[in-house]
């Protein structure tokens, strides 16, 4: 088979096809080994490499070390499973990168997307025109959203739903007759896509260090991370505090400069901080007290992540903008947007005039047509209760029971994402414990092992995440965690006989 036909064969693959896949049991193919000599799934694996290296720059990616070690090649996806051009199953531990929400193959995201690109592939919306699925969508969304939300703008990326968040915003006090307040705030260690602004409100240092970042205007305070920053201090206690910073730092600036607060319900990228439950009823609080708008990212959190539509329903918060992005099509489509709460959209429509603001993707027909499926089904398979009430309960207790290995000094999850810090010693509390030093690079050596033997988890440092797509059972994630331990144990074995443990 040709590669071009695997990748357009979306459709659920039939596990009992030739596809060069060891079984153990009939339909299941033995996760991380390929049989030798068998067919490879069709592909040339070291021709895409050498072409890859060649051509391809990835992002956020080392390229020459790329070059030099070959890219996976990805071929196929069903359910939580993705196979690479070697024939290895793999358990996809990262939903793709936070958005294949309901599993690869479903068939009818494929019709759906197919019939609407028969019917209309694109047109755009600036000309007081419109399609049918943008419509739709729009209705769907503002009916899926907390109340007070009426309004969609869309985007194709996260990246460029936190643009428009910060553009609506200006706009937002401009009409408001307070054009100057203009600063917004946002946090260290947040993430929030890789634009000019997005990486700006973003608080990853390694991304501002090249280039003239942030840039004017964007103001970082310290994130909620309790393990980090929370030493001597209860959980709740850390949680007001760390609100609190928002408050000083809204005083400094002065509140009449003051446009805007954003921050991810539960910070993805950054390594799967979970606030304390204090924190954002008190940023609620705060903002509130200096009438600023409060902007919940829900690019990660957003449908169905945390076992709720939306983070900002679980925090407690009420926010006035929610950018989001990757669940919203499970990634099938690239898809974003904003969700515009009445408070803005009502100075927007009723006092706007043009707002200047759009992509020549802004609501693509094919995306929302995605969109529209993706949400049917994530509704009617209950897939959002089901993390709520079972599988996500369920990995909090399989994945927390990881705490009780010898290099895990903390695990935690909520909904279906999740988190544990690889450590030298443990402690009796999570401050007590010790940290391997940065630069031994023992998250990445654990992630190779993840990757060799079958299951996606990313490294934050010495933090491993996992955010699996919300369809996983509860026996899949025990063969998820089981996988985990296994390379726990392999990395354990790794840092002994480096001499690295304490
Ligand atoms: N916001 C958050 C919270 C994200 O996690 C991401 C991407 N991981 C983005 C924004 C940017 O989204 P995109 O990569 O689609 O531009």
């Amino acid at each position: 088979m040709a590669i071009d036909s695997m990748v357009a064969g979306v459709r659920a693959p039939d596990l009992e096809a030739d596809d060069g896949l060891t079984r153990d049991t009939p339909g299941r193919a033995t996760p991380g080994r390929a049989t030798p000599g068998r067919a490879k799934l069709g592909t040339d694996t070291a021709e895409l490499q050498r072409l890859d290296a060649a051509h391809y720059l990835h992002p956020f990616t080392d390229h020459g070390a790329l070059r030099d070690q070959g890219a996976r090649v990805m071929v196929r996806g069903d359910g939580i499973y993705l196979w690479d051009s070697e024939g290895h199953r793999i358990i996809d531990g990262m939903s793709g990168l936070w958005c294949v929400n309901v599993g690869y193959g479903r068939a009818s995201i494929v019709d759906a997307a197919a019939r609407q690109m028969t019917a209309l592939p694109f047109y755009n919306s600036f000309f007081n025109t419109t399609n049918v699925p943008a419509v739709r969508l729009a209705a769907r969304l503002a009916a899926l959203a907390p109340e007070h939300f009426r309004h969609v703008f869309f985007t194709s990326s996260g990246s460029e739903a936190n643009d428009t968040a910060v553009r609506m915003a200006w706009r937002y006090w401009q009409l408001m007759g307070q054009p100057q307040r203009q600063a917004i705030i946002s946090r260290r260690n947040a993430y929030h896509g890789s634009t000019i602004a997005g990486a700006s409100l973003g608080g990853m240092a390694g991304m501002h260090a090249q280039g003239a970042l942030p840039i004017p205007g964007i103001h970082h305070i310290e994130q909620p991370h309790f393990v980090e920053l929370g030493r001597g201090m209860s959980e709740a206690e850390f949680g007001l505090k760390a609100a609190r910073w928002l408050e000083e730092k809204i005083l400094e600036l002065g509140p009449e400069h003051v446009a805007a607060f954003i921050g991810e319900p539960v910070q993805g990228a950054g390594g799967v901080i979970i606030p304390p439950r204090t924190y954002w009823p008190e940023i609620q609080r705060i903002c509130d007290r200096y009438g600023i708008l409060l902007i919940s990212d829900e690019v990660i959190c957003g449908f169905g992540r945390l076992g709720a539509w939306f983070g900002c329903e679980l925090m407690g918060m009420r926010p006035d903008l929610i950018p989001f992005a990757k669940g919203v099509t499970s990634g099938y489509v690239p898809l974003g947007g904003v969700l515009v709460s009445d408070r803005v959209a009502d100075a927007l429509v009723e006092k706007g005039g043009d707002f200047n603001h759009g992509f020549t993707y802004s609501g693509h027909p094919v995306a929302c047509a995605a969109a529209l499926e993706n949400l049917r089904i994530l509704v009617e398979e209950g897939v959002i209760d089901k993390v709520a009430q079972e599988t996500g309960p369920y990995l909090k207790a399989a994945f927390g029971a990881l705490a009780s290995h010898p290099l895990v000094g903390h695990a935690e999850s909520l909904g279906m994402a999740a988190g544990l810090n690889l450590v030298r010693r443990k402690g009796a509390t999570v401050h007590d414990c010790e940290p391997f030093a940065r630069e031994l690079g023992v998250g990445m050596l654990c992630r190779g092992h993840m990757f060799d033997n079958g299951v996606i988890m990313r490294a934050v440092g010495d933090r491993m995440i996992v955010a699996p797509p919300l369809v996983i059972t509860c026996a899949e994630i025990d063969e998820m965690v089981g996988r985990i331990r296994a390379c726990l144990d392999l990395t354990l074995s790794d840092v002994q006989r480096r001499g690295w443990l304490g």
